[in-house]
């Protein structure tokens, strides 16, 4: 493919579509290129309660195309395609994918996260149905239920404190007998009534439809027991989607690539938005806003250049 893109945007979830549409409202060529479906991560859960605008909740999959459907009418363009290899060095940029070769002057990488599984059998099966990865996303929805977090650092802690506030009770299920959370913590655990189950873990779930229990296995003894419960908060970390510009742009030690609050990453002219740069918060909203913010700083790149 020979046109050159002003803005070539890698991921089509909310990150991606958010800069694709000041893009295109920027009067630039913009084109995303997506793998499966707009809308990323959000676009697998029903029920997304906190992006504004929508009081009640919102569908993510038609968040997603809602958001497809707003880049596209302001002249952004989509690519149902797999990006392969990027050489993110090379003037224009050059971005191979299923569907062929992409050029861009400038490449905001788009490509998001996912929330390291557990790999235990009904697990998928029952995401929405008692097994969720986001304590912000869907804490509400166990509001005076029993939920087991499982995890031992800094984000079980913080999802265990944070449902402690909604649920009626909450158990942490840690695989060793210390937190690697930071050590204050613990007390603040007490302090809220979380109760910690050590030395364990997740090792089955039980269902009838929804999720009824949480079999636990002892790492020392071996021994297995159910826990009744309502909800399992898996929180045993992300991996970030950063393979593809591995090695062209810096990364951190957990595989984030490392941009601040303007989404420059370490190579001119590549921009690192939502999930998968380094940030504190990851979720719909403040990934929809790297993308705007990205599209300001490559507005300011292309007309220096
Ligand atoms: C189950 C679940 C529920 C959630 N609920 C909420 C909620 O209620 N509220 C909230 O604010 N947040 C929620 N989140 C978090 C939120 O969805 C994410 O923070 C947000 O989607 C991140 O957006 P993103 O655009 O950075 O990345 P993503 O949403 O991860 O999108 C990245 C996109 O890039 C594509 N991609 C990756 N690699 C390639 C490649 N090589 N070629 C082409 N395309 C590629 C992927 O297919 C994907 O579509 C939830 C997350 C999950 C998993």
């Amino acid at each position: 493919m020979s046109k050159v893109y002003d803005i070539l945007i890698i991921g089509g979830g909310p990150a991606g579509y958010t800069a694709a549409l000041y893009g295109a409202r920027s009067g630039f060529a913009t084109a995303v290129l997506e793998k499966l479906s707009p809308g990323g991560q959000m676009a697998t859960t029903s029920d997304v309660e906190n992006y504004p605008g929508f009081p009640g909740v919102v569908d993510g999959f038609e968040l997603g195309e809602r958001m497809q459907e707003g880049a596209e009418k302001a002249g952004a363009e989509t690519f149902f395609a797999e990006v392969s290899k990027v050489d993110l060095l090379a003037d224009p940029k050059v971005v191979e994918t299923s569907e062929g070769t992409f050029l861009g002057r400038t490449v905001i990488l788009a490509t998001g996260a996912h929330p390291r599984k557990l790999g235990i059998p009904q697990e998928e099966a029952l995401v929405n149905r008692g097994v969720a990865y986001c304590a912000t996303c869907d804490g509400n929805f166990y509001k005076d239920k029993v939920v087991v977090v499982n995890g031992g650092g800094n984000t079980a802690v913080g999802d265990a404190l944070y449902l402690a506030k909604l649920a009626s009770k909450v158990y942490l299920v840690h695989r060793r007998d210390t937190l690697r959370a930071t050590p204050i913590y613990l007390q603040r655990l007490k302090d809220a009534g979380v109760e910690i189950i050590w030395n364990s873990v997740v090792s089955g779930l039980q269902a009838d439809k929804k999720l009824t229990g949480v079999e636990l296995t002892d790492v020392k003894t071996g021994e297995k027991r159910v826990l009744p419960a309502d909800g399992l908060f898996v929180a045993i970390g992300q991996l970030p989607e950063s393979s593809l510009a591995a090695g062209q742009v810096a990364t951190d030690k957990a595989g984030y690539i490392m941009a601040g609050e303007d989404t420059k990453t370490s190579v001119p002219g590549v921009f690192a938005v939502g999930d998968v740069r380094t940030k504190a918060v990851r979720q719909i909203i403040t990934a929809a806003a790297d993308g705007a913010v990205a599209i300001h700083y490559a507005e300011e790149y292309l007309n220096e250049k």
